[in-house]
């Protein structure tokens, strides 16, 4: 390509609304225009990153055997009504309707179409396992479009779900997957990592999230420096706490008189805040469905985890009480709320960590008091549910004996075991080796690759733009050319290493735009090509050309042998 004939449109000003790297740098360069909240478009430069990445990905899943198909981006209400979540799907599906009002949604995700696919065209266990992929256009009416396409509404996946007859043969199906993705995020160059995910409601069955490791990454991630094991915040677990000591102190009651939190007690009372549970008063339900008061105690210094939390016998879909509910209950209001001798009986439910503490401090349910020297069994009753509700921290021990880390990523991609769900609920059935017909098992498997497009340049940044990896970018190499128009010698010179790296498949664009160098290595930079050559008047007289590559300091004067063996074996 020659750039006086592409369309490069870079930017010098900073982009008033980006907050990252990532989405500063693609408007800079010119990857992308916003249309409007959560929709872009992918210039001509975008758009070649965008396929690179597309183009690995689809060449993994061939390589796994999976089969490429396209299914509609309209999908009709029917089917999602099958399997409840027209409803359940929430804000994030967007529904439209048609001239004759009939009713449809953009599809977000393909599970219902893909499955209705698979009931109409499989037949019998001999056509398993298979494994249908596409790449195609998703959207979610995200609540906070952010970041450029990191998260936006309109976006590209690939999604791919597999067919087996049995457990094992989606397991087996899960695990070539996962192998895949692993392929596809190390060819990428990126620095990544497999982590344990929350599999939500279903519960039992197995998934992972694979994230490109950045600091500005929306996900916190743990990881054991005792052995492989990372997971998503949202489901980490820490090492079972040691046994609870004994009690050594009196229960006494503490003037806390404008101390409302832990922070502020422990504070006070020159304590450390670990020796501190705060009390957080929840609504679930009951077994008949009946509003459920529960009072959730985790340490002072900890977090309580909302998907843990609703994992809890009776808190699935849990509120957090009204300050009515916590005075008829408790007798106080927020901020002094204790376990202790509450006005009327209430499920109190302790961390595992708060369930094996003595002599701890928490609210007195009186306003302007706590208690202090407070012991299970002694001062109040054995909780009535032990769970591990809290965020993990850096530092925890770890259940293989290692300690915790905590770093942040950006979810890429997605493996996810479904079982039987949507084929039971969709009647998606074969007929098995005894002719009896038996419901599928399932997987589903996506990658967000204009997400990646983003979380790629989120590692791979400096101060004068981006820097590829060489598999995403959208030239390996820039050829520059000093003073084109008026130096014909030098043109040609240009124009003939062009070719040269072109024929030798290498991916070159020949920047003859004749700006003044400083702008064009300025561009050239932004734009993150890999490899830069310098063809000028002087180099031609020496015989070199001025190489350099994107992460380097310095710049070499190569010769053309040396040049050209350098670009040729691919460097990451
Ligand atoms: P997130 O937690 O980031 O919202 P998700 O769990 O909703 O992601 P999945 O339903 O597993 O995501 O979708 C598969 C992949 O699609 C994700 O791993 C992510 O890479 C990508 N993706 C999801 N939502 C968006 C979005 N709004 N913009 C860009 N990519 C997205
Ligand atoms: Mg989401």
């Amino acid at each position: 390509m020659r750039l006086s004939q592409f369309h490069l449109h870079t930017e010098k000003e900073t982009p008033a609304e980006a907050e990252i790297a990532s989405h500063r740098l693609m408007l800079k360069a010119g990857m992308l225009r916003r249309l409007a909240a959560g929709l872009y478009t992918w210039s001509p430069l975008g758009l070649r990153v965008l396929r690179k990445v597309e183009a690995i990905v689809r060449e993994e899943m061939d390589r796994a055997g999976a089969l490429e198909l396209l299914m509609p981006t309209i999908q009709p209400k029917e089917l999602w009504e099958e399997t409840g979540r027209w409803q359940k799907f929430g804000g994030q599906l967007l529904k439209i309707r048609d001239r004759k009002d009939a009713e449809y949604c953009y599809a977000p995700t393909a599970e219902e179409v893909i499955t209705d696919f698979a009931r109409n065209e499989l037949a019998s266990y001999k056509q398993l396992p298979l494994n249908f992929y596409q790449v195609q256009t998703k959207f979610r009416d995200e609540i906070r479009p952010r970041f450029g396409v990191m998260r936006a509404r309109e976006f590209l996946m690939k999604d791919a779900y597999s067919f087996d007859i049995d457990a094992a043969g989606m397991q087996r199906s899960y695990e070539a997957m996962h192998a895949a993705y692993v392929r596809i995020f190390t060819r990428l160059g990126l620095r990544f990592r497999a982590v344990q995910a929350d599999s939500g409601a279903i519960g039992g069955d197995a998934s992972q999230e694979f994230h490109v490791l950045a600091d500005s990454g929306e996900d916190a991630i743990a990881f054991s420096t005792g052995s492989d094991y990372a997971a998503n915040i949202e489901a980490a677990q820490a090492a079972q706490p040691g046994p609870r000591p004994a009690a050594a102190e009196e229960l006494r009651k503490v003037d806390t008189p404008t101390q409302k939190t832990c922070a502020d007690v422990a504070a006070l009372m020159g304590i450390d805040l670990s020796r501190t549970a705060k009390s957080i008063a929840l609504v679930g339900a009951d077994a008949d469905g009946n509003d459920q008061f529960v009072l959730a105690l985790v340490r002072g210094d900890h977090d309580a985890n909302e998907i843990k939390l609703a994992k809890v016998e009776g808190l699935a879909g849990y509120r957090m009480a009204t300050e009515a509910e916590i005075l008829a209950h408790l007798g106080s209001e927020p901020g002094f709320l204790g376990p202790v001798a509450p006005k009327q009986p209430i499920r109190v439910l302790a961390d595992r960590e708060v369930a094996a503490m003595a002599d701890f401090v928490v609210g007195a349910n009186e306003p302007g008091f706590h208690l202090a020297g407070v012991n299970w069994g002694r001062d109040l009753p054995e909780p009535d549910h032990v769970a591990d509700i809290r965020d993990v921290v850096e530092g925890d021990r770890a259940a293989d004996g290692g300690e915790l880390r905590i770093v942040r990523g950006i979810e890429v991609g997605h493996v996810f075991q479904l079982g039987s769900k949507y084929a039971e609920a969709m009647g998606c059935t074969v007929l098995d080796e005894q002719g009896k017909p038996r419901v599928l098992q399932m997987g589903c498997y996506g990658i967000g690759i204009s997400r990646i497009v983003a979380a790629a340049i989120e590692q791979n940044f400096d101060a004068n733009g981006i820097l590829w990896p060489d598999a995403m970018a959208p030239w390996r190499v820039a050829v520059c050319v000093i003073n084109p128009k008026r130096d014909d010698a030098v043109s040609a010179a240009a124009e003939a290493l062009y070719r040269e790296l072109s024929d030798a498949g290498i991916e070159t664009v020949l920047d003859d735009r004749g700006l003044r160098p400083g702008q064009m290595f300025a561009d050239i930079e932004l734009i993150g090509i890999p490899h830069r050559v310098v063809v000028s008047g002087r180099g031609l007289e020496a015989g070199t050309f001025e190489y350099r590559a994107r992460n380097a300091e310095e710049s070499e004067n190569l010769d053309r042998e040396t040049l050209l063996a350098r670009l040729r074996q691919p460097k990451s």
